[in-house]
C-alpha cells in the first residue's frame, strides 16, 4: 500500500488485511511501538519521526526482516509505509525473492494534497501523534514523500506492479476500489 502521509494507507491496510487474510506490517506503527515502549531504538528514533524526516534505511529494513517470517498461516503481507525509498524497495524484493516471494500489486492512494492536509489535521485531534500536529512537520513529510518516497513509483512501473487508486471519497468507496483491483490477480 502505497501513497503520501494521509493518504488512508493505515486505515485501509488494516480492513484489507481483514478480508484477505494478510499480515499488516506497518513500518509507522512499528516504530511508534519501539518509542511508546521507551527502547534504545525508539529514543534514538524519537527526533526524526517528530520532525517528519525519514529513519535510516537499515532501521526499517532489520525490522520488516524481522517481521516477515512471522506469516504462517497467512496469505501473505500488506505493506504500509514501507518501502519509502529506493533503496529499502531493492532490499524489500531481495527478502521476498530468497523466500520463493515476490511483490504482487503496488496500490499507490492518490489524494490531493489539500485534502492530505486536512485529514492530517483531523487525525492530529484523535491521534495524538506529535507528527500530525504541526502543520511545518506536515508540509516537511509531504515534501519527503515527494523526494524520497515517490521515486518508488518508478521502480513499481518497471517491475510491472505499479496500480493507481483513486484515494478521494469515502473509506468504502476507496476500499471498493482497493478489492477491485487485488481481485484481478487472486
Ligand atoms: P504517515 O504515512 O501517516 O506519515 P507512518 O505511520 O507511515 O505515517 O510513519 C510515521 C513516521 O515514521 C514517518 O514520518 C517516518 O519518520 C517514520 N517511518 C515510517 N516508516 C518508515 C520507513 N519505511 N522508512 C523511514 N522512516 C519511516
Amino acid at each position: 500500500m502505497f501513497g503520501p502521509p494521509g493518504s488512508g494507507k493505515g486505515t485501509q491496510s488494516v480492513t484489507l488485511a481483514e478480508k484477505y487474510n494478510c499480515l499488516h506490517l506497518s513500518t509507522g506503527d512499528m516504530l511508534r511501538a519501539e518509542l511508546a515502549a521507551g527502547t534504545e531504538l525508539g529514543k534514538r528514533m524519537e527526533k526524526i519521526m517528530a520532525a517528519g524526516e525519514l529513519v535510516p534505511d537499515d532501521v526499517v529494513i532489520a525490522m520488516i526482516a524481522n517481521k516477515i517470517d512471522s506469516t504462517r498461516g497467512k496469505a501473505g503481507f500488506i505493506f504500509d509505509g514501507f518501502p519509502r525509498t529506493v533503496e529499502q524497495a531493492v532490499a524489500l524484493q531481495n527478502m521476498l525473492k530468497e523466500r520463493n516471494m515476490k511483490i504482487d500489486q503496488m496500490l499507490v492512494l492518490e489524494v490531493s494534497d489539500v485534502e492530505l492536509t486536512d485529514r492530517m489535521k483531523k487525525r492530529a485531534l484523535i491521534s495524538g501523534r506529535a507528527d500530525d500536529a504541526d502543520p511545518a512537520v506536515i508540509n516537511n513529510r509531504i515534501e519527503v514523500y515527494r523526494s524520497k518516497t515517490a521515486p518508488v513509483i518508478e521502480f513499481g512501473r518497471k517491475e510491472g506492479v505499479h496500480h493507481n487508486i483513486n484515494g478521494m471519497g469515502t473509506v468504502e468507496e476507496i476500499f471498493r476500489r482497493l478489492c477491485d483491483q487485488i481481485d484481478r490477480i487472486i
